[in-house]
């Protein structure tokens, strides 16, 4: 059974401690983030937001407290169904030395063309790529040519939009590029984000004017929560 994923995501008091280090790194956390909705989540060097995403994720389960996706239990969710559900964006975009159609299609079977060029549309990283004269089937690393930040961090979306995810989580992607570079992707954003629950991990506040709600981390607590007005 492959139930549909809506995109409602909610926590209530959500405590979780690193076991490895004992680091209480999410303190008592509550907040609800209704499907299609684009969340920031912003905060200093260590207050958290990696580990907000992780436990979204469900890389880790929670100490105490309840994370729900639409009304049910992550912990009882299938996690593989879920997890093909989220679009995630790393910090550090990861390419291999493989083709650009290789590296957006990268985990998935049966991708058309016609999908590659979707999400590399949707990333706006499609006009760079045809500008090559391979195309699609352009090499990448060692063998190949280097994409400029921008671009990578571009391919990066387009591989996490192809899943046509219902949850789409970006953390701290955008910290990496140089300001232009970020207007540019942030640009597009909005497309991108349509009818997707969005999470966007940031440093700078300016990124963020946009989202429907602002969470303020600070050592593993929210500090503050609303829009960019009301903050
Ligand atoms: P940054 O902006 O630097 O990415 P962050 O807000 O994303 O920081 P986290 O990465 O979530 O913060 O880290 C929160 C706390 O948990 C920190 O004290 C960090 O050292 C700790 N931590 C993060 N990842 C792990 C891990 N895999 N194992 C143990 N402790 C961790």
């Amino acid at each position: 059974e492959k139930p549909e994923i809506e995109g409602n995501i909610s926590f209530k008091n959500v405590s979780f401690t690193y076991p490895d280090t004992g680091i209480e790194a999410i303190k008592n956390v509550s907040f609800e983030i209704k499907k299609g909705q684009f969340v920031a989540i912003i905060g200093r060097t260590g207050s958290g937001k990696s580990t907000l995403a992780n436990l979204i994720m469900r890389m880790y389960d929670t100490d105490s407290g309840k994370i729900e996706i639409d009304g049910k239990e992550l912990r009882n969710i299938n996690l593989n169904n879920y997890r093909s559900k989220i679009g995630f964006v790393p910090q550090e975009v990861f390419l291999f030395s493989d083709t650009i159609k290789n590296n957006i299609a990268f985990g998935l079977s049966e991708i058309s063309e016609g999908q590659v060029e979707t999400a590399a549309k949707n990333a706006a990283v499609y006009n760079n790529i045809v500008d090559f004269d391979q195309k699609f089937e352009t090499m990448l690393g060692e063998r190949g040519i280097t994409l400029s930040g921008g671009q990578k961090q571009r391919v990066s979306i387009a591989r996490a939009l192809i899943k046509e995810p219902k949850i789409l989580i970006f953390d701290d992607c955008l910290s990496a590029v140089d300001t232009k570079t970020e207007e540019e992707i942030l640009g597009n954003l909005g497309t991108i984000m349509k009818g997707k629950t969005s999470i966007l991990i940031a440093h700078r506040i300016s990124t963020i004017k946009n989202a429907d709600q602002i969470i303020v981390l600070d050592n593993g607590e929210i500090i503050e929560k609303g829009t960019h007005n009301e903050l």
